[in-house]
């Protein structure tokens, strides 16, 4: 299903958008070496509740996962990627960290990512990682518009990551968002330029490259959710949810001071 938001919509896509900015950066401030991932899962919950806003994720229960997730924001750390459940583990001195989360506002969902290392060492293989999902989500961004095509997206997104150096997974992908979290069409990490569905305005998209320092291949944990890299190596992810509208493309989840 493609839903196609309503322009008097748009102030409360902003909302939704605004909300999860704001929650992942005041996680990302709280985040120090001797954080438990425990401890983000309710500070995210409290923030949630009190913003008036519906968890995504407490009661997702697709065919891959061990459903119901249960809790409300993915936690990754280090060789784990995507869908990382939130455990008894306490943040170390430059681990490298990616929350991602999504929540339902006045019936709109918005879907983020951020990466970012904890303490005072910075692993420059994680700074170059971190900054090519970086770099990819704001080419794919800027690939969106109006008459764009999602391979048009995949292929700004997929350019980037290749020419640093990443193999890329095509399992998983960036998504529709509206009224639920996950919706056609699908938007992989790498494609062709002219293919696929044509954009429009009252689209909302997130686009989330990922990637994997020296794999393509994930294996899932045994908690039956968190997706770790095959070899054990370092992984990255950069998320944004935009709206395509009448000349380009708006960031929804874009922090106040980015
Ligand atoms: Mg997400
Ligand atoms: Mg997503």
């Amino acid at each position: 299903m493609i839903e196609i938001l309503n322009p008097t919509d748009l102030p409360r896509a902003r909302q939704a958008g605004a909300l999860v900015a704001d929650i992942l950066q005041a996680l990302k401030s709280r985040s120090a070496v001797g954080t438990n991932l425990l401890d983000i899962d309710k500070w995210a919950e409290s923030m949630i509740v009190e913003a008036g806003a519906l968890s995504c994720y407490v009661d997702y229960a697709p065919s891959f996962g061990r459903g119901p997730f249960g809790h409300y924001i993915c936690t990754s750390v280090n060789d784990a990627v995507l869908h990382g459940l939130p455990h008894d583990y306490a943040l170390a001195d430059g681990d490298l960290v990616s929350l991602d989360l999504a929540v339902s506002l006045g019936g709109v969902v918005a879907d983020s990512a951020i990466s970012f290392i904890v303490g005072d060492s910075e692993p420059p293989e994680s700074v170059a990682m971190i900054s090519a999902t970086e770099r990819a989500l704001r080419a794919g961004i800027a690939a969106a518009g109006p008459g764009a095509r999602v391979g048009d997206i995949s292929h700004a997104i997929g350019s980037v990551l290749s020419e640093a150096g990443y193999a890329i997974n095509t399992e998983f992908g960036g998504h529709g968002v509206g009224s639920t979290m996950h919706q056609d069409p699908h938007i992989s990490n790498t494609g062709r330029p002219g293919r696929g569905y044509k954009l429009r305005p009252g689209l909302l998209l997130a686009l989330e490259p990922w990637v994997m320092a020296d794999t393509a291949e994930l294996v899932t944990d045994e908690d039956g959710w968190t997706l770790r890299s095959a070899t054990g190596c370092r992984t990255a992810h950069s998320e944004h949810t935009i709206a395509i509208t009448g000349d380009g493309a708006e960031i929804l989840t874009l922090p106040k001071q980015a």
